[in-house]
C-alpha cells in the first residue's frame, strides 16, 4: 500500500478547498433552496452563437487551432479592445485565446512569478487568486479593503503593502464578490504607485461587459499603464457562456510570447467549437449583451434597495451581479448566517470570509437569478433577520 499523502506537493497539501464548494454541496442534498451562491448568469448563451458553434461542427472544424486561437477570432478580439479601451492591440503578437479567464490568470502568474515572489491580492478577492500565485511558487499578498469606503482599494493602503519582493497586483474592477467598479480617477491614482514601485498588473476585466452607472475604464487606458498590464479577460459573464470555457489575455509580445509558452504545452489550443462561437459573439453580440445588462440593472435596483430595507446594509455595486450585504447587525459571523439562512430559510449565499478578512461580516449574494426568485428569497431572509435583531 502507498501513502499517498507522501506523494503529493506541499504546495497543493497547504492550498484551502474553496469555501464556496461547501455550501454548494450542503445545499445539493436540499430541496426548494434558492441560490443566490453561484457566480454565473441565469441567461442561455444567445442562440446565434450556440449556432455559430454548431455550424463549425458541421462543416468539420474539429481539430487543433494555431496555438494562440482562431486568427479571424483573435482579428475580432482585437477589433473589440479597440472601441473598449482605444489601444490598438496586435492579434499576431499581443493576443492569446485561453480556456477561460481562469486558464489567462494562471499562466499570466506562472509566467511572470519566480519562487518567493510577493504578488498583491486586493481582499475582498474571487477566490482563486491567492492559491493561483501560490501554484505559480509566488507569495500572494493581501491587502484589506473597506466596507465603509465601498471597498475601494486605497492608494496609501496599497503603498503599505509593497516590499522590495513584490512584482505583481492583481486587479478586479468591477469586482467579484464586492460587485465595486473604480472609475477612472481612482485607477489613476493607483496607477501612480504602480509605476513609482515598477509593478506587473494582472487586471481582470471580465465582468468588463456588465456595469451599470459609471463609465468603465479599462486599467489599459490609464496613460502609461499599458506596457505594464496583462490584460484579462473572457465570454463567460457578459455573453453568457461560462461553460465554453473561453478568455482571452492581451499583453505586450514579450509578456505575451511568455504565456503562449506555457499554453502550447500545457493546453495546446482553446476548445475550437467554442472559438467559433465567440467569433460570432464578438461580431453579432452586442445586443444580447446591452438586453441581458439591462435585465441585470434591474435585478440589481429592486435586490439593492430591498436588503437595505431589511436592515442587510449594501452600497450599490456599479458591476457584476454581486451584492456584497453587512450581516453585522445579527451578531452572527458569515459563516453563521450563511448556513442558518440555508438550513431555515433554504436561500444559499457565501459567507464573506471566503474572500479575505475583511469580507467577514458580509455575505455576497448573486442576483444573476429570476426576479420572482429574488424576491422569495427576500421574504425569507427578512424572516431571517427579524428572528435574530
Ligand atoms: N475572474 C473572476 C473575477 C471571476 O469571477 C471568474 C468566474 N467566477 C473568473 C475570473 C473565471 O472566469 P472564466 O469562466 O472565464 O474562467
Amino acid at each position: 500500500m502507498i501513502e499517498p499523502s507522501h506523494y503529493l506537493s506541499s504546495i497543493v497539501k497547504d492550498l484551502k478547498p474553496s469555501g464556496i464548494r461547501k455550501f454548494f454541496d450542503l445545499a445539493a442534498g436540499m430541496e426548494g433552496v434558492i441560490s443566490l451562491g453561484v457566480g454565473e448568469p441565469d441567461f442561455v448563451t444567445p442562440w446565434n452563437i450556440r449556432e455559430a458553434s454548431i455550424l463549425s461542427l458541421e462543416q468539420g472544424y474539429t481539430s487543433y487551432t494555431a496555438n494562440a486561437g482562431l486568427i479571424e477570432l483573435r482579428n475580432e478580439i482585437s477589433g473589440y479592445l479597440k472601441e473598449v479601451t482605444s489601444l490598438d492591440y496586435d492579434p499576431k503578437s499581443e493576443l492569446l485565446v485561453t480556456v477561460g479567464a481562469s486558464q489567462a490568470l494562471d499562466i499570466a502568474l506562472r509566467a511572470i512569478v519566480n519562487p518567493g515572489d510577493e504578488v498583491i491580492v486586493i481582499e475582498p478577492s474571487f477566490v482563486s487568486y491567492a492559491s493561483l500565485v501560490s501554484l505559480a511558487g509566488g507569495v500572494p499578498v493581501s491587502v484589506q479593503t473597506s466596507g465603509d469606503m465601498e471597498f475601494k482599494l486605497q492608494p496609501e493602503e496599497l503603498e503599505k503593502a509593497i516590499t522590495e519582493k513584490t512584482k505583481a497586483i492583481i486587479l478586479c474592477s468591477p469586482n467579484n464578490p464586492t460587485g465595486t467598479l473604480l472609475v477612472k480617477e481612482e485607477l489613476e491614482r493607483l496607477a501612480e504607485i504602480i509605476e513609482k514601485h515598477d509593478l506587473i498588473v494582472i487586471s481582470d476585466e471580465i465582468y468588463a461587459e456588465l456595469t451599470y452607472d459609471d463609465v468603465y475604464t479599462s486599467f489599459v487606458s490609464i496613460a502609461g499603464m499599458a506596457e505594464r498590464t496583462i490584460l484579462i479577460s473572457g465570454f463567460s459573464k457578459g455573453f453568457a457562456m461560462t461553460g465554453w470555457r473561453l478568455g482571452y489575455v492581451a499583453a505586450q509580445p514579450e509578456l505575451l510570447s511568455a504565456m503562449l509558452k506555457i499554453h502550447q504545452y500545457s493546453m495546446m489550443c482553446a476548445p475550437t467549437m467554442a472559438q467559433f462561437a465567440a467569433i460570432e459573439a464578438m461580431k453579432n453580440g452586442k445586443e444580447d449583451v446591452l438586453h441581458m445588462k439591462k435585465s441585470y440593472r434591474q435585478r440589481r435596483n429592486l435586490f439593492v434597495a430591498a436588503l437595505n430595507e431589511i436592515g442587510l446594509t449594501c452600497h450599490v455595486p456599479g458591476g457584476a451581479f454581486y451584492a456584497f450585504p453587512s450581516i453585522k447587525k445579527t451578531n452572527l459571523t458569515s459563516e453563521e448566517f450563511a448556513e442558518q439562512l440555508l438550513i431555515e430559510e433554504k436561500v444559499a449565499v457565501v459567507p464573506g470570509s471566503v474572500f479575505g478578512e475583511c469580507g467577514e461580516g458580509f455575505i455576497r449574494c448573486s442576483y444573476a437569478t429570476s426576479l420572482e426568485q429574488l424576491q422569495e428569497a427576500l421574504k425569507r431572509m427578512q424572516r431571517f433577520v427579524q428572528r435574530r435583531v
